[in-house]
């Protein structure tokens, strides 16, 4: 599933593709995609709607039109690409929504699973609860400071299941959690008030670095990433615990471990990450 530096991947490519254009008639394939107003509405409304900008919150991309907002969230499967043609389309059996502009070319919405979707609001209202709750970005709204007192505020949560909790932090998802806890060397059980300051900047630190490499590399094409323009990212060649069950570890040769922790599958290495390493408290 895409995570904050897959979305701002397709958002740095998206926005000078389609910054200032105006979208034509939309095209719903499957109106559930749809999420809010009802199908008819969203046909209606979104003609004539200019995109002002293109801007990211989480895992959400957020289109400011001159009337309004146009929110997609990718969620399992989701892709949105540009398509000079239109509605020439790469991948026909999962292509959802078209949405062309008056100037040509056209947003094609790819949804294997559906569970991604569009909203379109003139406000707050019809928006997903999900979005309206947001917690900071943690790429572009998280210092050093906020991101000790949330983990201050949260103290008996687990490492793993508040990183990925979307109203405390936004944008992380399974694939970069793992991964900066083994990088910080932490438990992903690890309750988030059991860390000392230096392992919180360990943390802080590793998450803004991954973050940053992420988006660097374009992403991470686990299963069918792509950007915006249709490019792989490179960044699952840099993985160290995802998807790495019984290899060895890089650093030091145990063999990696898949435990689940809060209901979500986990890679870590149990020598690098013990679970009891820390002062209780
Ligand atoms: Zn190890």
């Amino acid at each position: 599933m895409p995570e904050l530096p897959e979305v701002e991947v397709i958002r740095r490519e998206l926005e000078p593709l389609v910054g200032d254009k105006i979208f034509a008639t939309p095209r719903l394939l499957f109106p559930g995609s749809v999420r809010f107003p009802a199908p008819n509405e969203f046909i209606d409304r979104l003609p004539g709607c200019r995109i002002r900008s293109l801007q990211r919150r989480g895992k959400y991309l957020i289109f400011q039109l001159s009337r309004g907002l146009l929110l997609v969230h990718l969620r399992m499967t989701g892709r949105l690409l540009f398509s000079e043609e239109g509605v020439a389309a790469p991948e026909p059996t999962h292509l959802r929504v078209v949405l062309p502009f008056q100037e040509g070319g056209a947003l094609n919405f790819y949804d294997m699973r559906k569970f991604g979707g569009l909203w379109l609001s003139p406000g707050r209202r019809g928006l997903p609860p999900g979005f309206l709750k947001l917690g900071p970005d943690l790429y572009r709204e998280v210092d050093r400071e906020r991101f000790a007192a949330l983990l201050g505020s949260h103290r008996r949560a687990r490492l793993k299941s508040l990183l990925l909790n979307q109203r405390v932090f936004s944008g992380l998802g399974n694939i970069y959690t793992d991964e900066s806890l083994y990088r910080s060397r932490l438990h992903p059980r690890r309750p988030a008030g059991s860390l000392t300051p230096k392992e919180i900047d360990s943390l802080y630190r590793a998450i803004s670095r991954l973050l940053k490499r992420g988006i660097r590399y374009g992403g991470t094409s686990i299963r069918d990433f792509r950007g915006a323009t249709d490019r792989e990212g490179s960044f699952q060649d840099y993985l160290e615990v995802y998807g790495r069950r019984d290899k060895p570890c890089r650093r030091c040769g145990t063999p990696i471990l898949r435990i689940t922790v809060g209901g979500r599958g986990t890679y870590l290495c149990p020598r690098c990450q013990p679970e009891d390493s820390s002062p209780t408290g």
